[in-house]
């Protein structure tokens, strides 16, 4: 069987592992890093927590005899990325990543790109605002800059109570996320702005949409730069195709 290893937590990563569990061709181990609380259960192997850097991820992968890695992280992972492409290189392990396409705006969106979650706090003004914050947990202080804005924050788990901005309420769910639902949370919260990080994909896009409709104004930050892979393709479908080609590749034959 051909080793393959997924660094995952992202909806590529669950979405490679279910076509994948059924796959005999495949001897499949899905990484998560552990900064969610209970991550969905993949049906493959897994393992939680991270390598210790370049060097911890190209033993690890060397270890184990891994002949393929897919790097399935999310968009702003950046570190994690330099950290695949390296030690990918280093043992000899062929690398794909899933570059998932960025969100872009559409007509009737009220959008502004803002380079940093500093820049998005700054970008919120002087006056009060309600302030739905769909960043995740791990950068909400530069809010806690600008006090006087009431923040919602919706997060998978709940943040570290020292990061959170003193006017705040929070909201725990985890995606995929209905247009009703979205719409119905935004009239009932009264929100004015959401700030969101460009994700990309299909199951938090409804925020968006939610926010279109109401004529929300919405402050995007952007993405980190993209290392260069060996490789990428933008869908689950294409990836297993890679992870396809490269069986016989593996085998020698
Ligand atoms: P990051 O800043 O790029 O990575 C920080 C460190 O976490 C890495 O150096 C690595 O530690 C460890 N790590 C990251 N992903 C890992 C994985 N899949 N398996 C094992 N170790 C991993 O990453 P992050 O932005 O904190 O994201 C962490 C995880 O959450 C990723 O798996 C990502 O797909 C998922 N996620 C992130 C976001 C986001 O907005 N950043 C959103 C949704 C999901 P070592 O150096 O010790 O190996």
């Amino acid at each position: 069987m051909t080793k393959l290893l997924i660094l995952g937590g992202t909806s590529e990563a669950s979405g490679l592992a279910a076509v994948l569990a059924g796959d005999c061709r495949f001897d499949t181990l899905m990484s998560f890093a552990g900064i969610t609380r209970a991550p969905r259960v993949p049906p493959v192997p897994f393992r939680i927590g991270g390598f210790g850097g370049v060097e911890g991820l190209a033993a690890f992968l060397r270890d184990g005899s891994f002949d393929l890695m897919v790097d399935a992280t999310h968009p702003f992972a950046a570190q994690m990325k330099r950290h695949a492409i390296a030690a990918a290189a280093a043992a000899g392990v062929s690398l794909l990543g899933i570059a998932r396409p960025a969100w872009v705006a559409r007509p009737g969106d009220c959008w502004r790109e803002i380079a940093s979650m500093n820049d998005a706090a700054l970008a919120l003004g002087g006056p009060p605002r309600r302030v739905l914050l769909t960043i995740g947990q791990k950068d909400l202080a530069a809010f806690r800059t600008v006090p006087q804005h009431h923040y919602v924050i919706r997060s998978v788990d709940p943040p570290a109570p020292e990061a959170l901005p003193a006017d705040c309420a929070l909201i725990s769910a985890r995606g995929p996320f209905r247009l009703e639902d979205e719409l119905d949370l935004f009239r009932r919260i009264a929100v004015g702005v959401v700030v969101t990080k460009n994700s990309g994909g299909p199951a938090t896009e409804p925020k968006l949409v939610a926010a279109r409709q109401l004529g929300l104004e919405v402050l995007m930050i952007a993405r980190p730069p993209t290392p260069i892979y060996p490789q990428t393709v933008a869908s689950v479908a294409q990836a297993l195709d890679w992870l396809a080609s490269h069986v016989s590749t593996v085998r020698g034959v």
